[in-house]
């Protein structure tokens, strides 16, 4: 299976060219409840761009409302920068894949992928060759005989795949399309997804609430908060250089200090030294009790009380051989340090932590 290294993707792909799809001050309500309020949002060509939020913070809407689904109460969407308010959903350069694959089942794998091509009365020899061609996309050459019945939950979201991409749209909007399948299938499906947006260049637009799967995945990430972007950026932007409390604690687990919470320490930056160790150049400490050790096989997870009442989560790699590692028990006295530049200032006007 082809695997693409992260540094890949992290420099984006099409600086130069013109966002493929943007929204401009777009809102949405549903009677009294705000689904969307004034968002701007701009996707680049060829973009693996991820919608990251809980649940209810408008992700789903913001969806259909690019697909035409809905229609916003106020702003503008453009599909590569044509007003698209007159389109109807199947005149839009885009196609969406859902949770549920909604493929049908009397047909075969062929027929399902070749469907819509027939809809729109492409003939049907030049249908099936496009569909053949979709199917070994999705690595299901050999399975274009058989029915959505006799095929695994992973194999049928990959057919969904390929009946939305075999008519090349330029952007693919996809729902949280790998909900429904179990981590590791996740895993392998993530890659995939990568995979195909890389060898066919479509924009994805990619909804999910997983932080994990949106980190792996993307060229770049919007954060979704009632309605509203908090910041948009590279996984590394969003993890190093955080522009809110709120991204600093849906992406990732974090420390937060400061009566605004505006101040972000992460637990894989903090050490724990003996007491009386000295804290190393560069480093600032404090005092406090272990109360809680997790061991986890690659990281151990710990929660240190510390002597002015505040609670530091602590993570730490288990990189040094067991009889090296300082012992550590719960109830022990001990002295948490981390780096001074490790702290990252968390409000809007933020330079990106780099003072000190
Ligand atoms: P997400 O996909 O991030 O979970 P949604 O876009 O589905 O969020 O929903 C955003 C908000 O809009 C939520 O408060 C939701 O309850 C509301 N909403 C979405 N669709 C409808 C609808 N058809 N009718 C009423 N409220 C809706
Ligand atoms: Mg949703």
């Amino acid at each position: 299976m082809d695997v693409f290294v992260k540094g890949e993707t992290l420099a984006g792909t099409a600086e130069e060219k013109p966002p493929i799809v943007q929204l401009e001050g777009v809102t949405k309500a549903y009677g009294s409840a705000i689904a969307l309020s004034r968002l701007d949002l701009s996707v680049r060509a060829a973009e693996f761009f991820t919608l990251l939020g809980p649940s209810g913070s408008g992700k789903t809407t913001t969806l259909r409302l690019i697909a035409g689904f809905e229609r916003p109460d106020t702003g503008r969407i453009l599909l590569d920068g044509a007003d698209v308010a007159s389109l109807p959903p199947f005149a839009r350069p885009v196609n969406t894949v859902f949770q549920d694959y909604a493929l049908f089942p009397h047909l075969t794998l062929l027929e399902n992928v070749a469907y819509g091509l027939r809809a729109c009365k492409v003939p049907k020899a030049d249908a099936h060759r496009r569909a053949e061609a979709a199917l070994a996309q999705v690595r299901l050459a050999d399975f274009g005989n058989r029915k959505p019945a006799q095929l695994s939950g992973g194999q049928r979201q990959r057919v969904a795949l390929a009946r939305a991409m075999v008519n090349k749209p330029r952007v693919l909007l996809l729902d949280e399309p790998l909900g429904a399948l179990d981590l590791k299938l996740r895993h392998q499906m993530q890659l995939e997804l990568k995979r195909l947006q890389h060898e066919t260049g479509i924009t994805f637009l990619y909804v999910t609430h997983d932080q994990d799967e949106a980190l792996a995945m993307s060229d770049r990430i919007a954060v979704f908060n009632h309605g509203r972007i908090e910041q948009v950026g590279t996984a590394f932007d969003l993890y190093e250089r955080p522009a809110s409390p709120f991204v600093a604690d849906f992406v990732g687990a974090s420390n937060l200090f400061g009566a605004k919470k505006e101040r972000l320490l992460r637990p894989e930056k903090i050490q724990l030294l003996a007491p009386e160790e000295a804290v190393p150049d560069g480093y600032e400490a404090a005092h406090g009790v272990l109360r809680e050790a997790t061991y986890l096989g690659a990281v151990t997870r710990y929660q240190v009380l510390l002597d002015n009442g505040e609670s530091l989560a602590v993570m730490e790699a288990n990189t040094l051989p067991v009889g090296e590692r300082l012992r550590l028990a719960v109830g022990m006295k001990l002295l948490a340090a981390w780096p001074r530049a490790a702290i990252v200032n968390v409000t809007s006007d933020s330079n990106g932590g780099d003072e000190e």
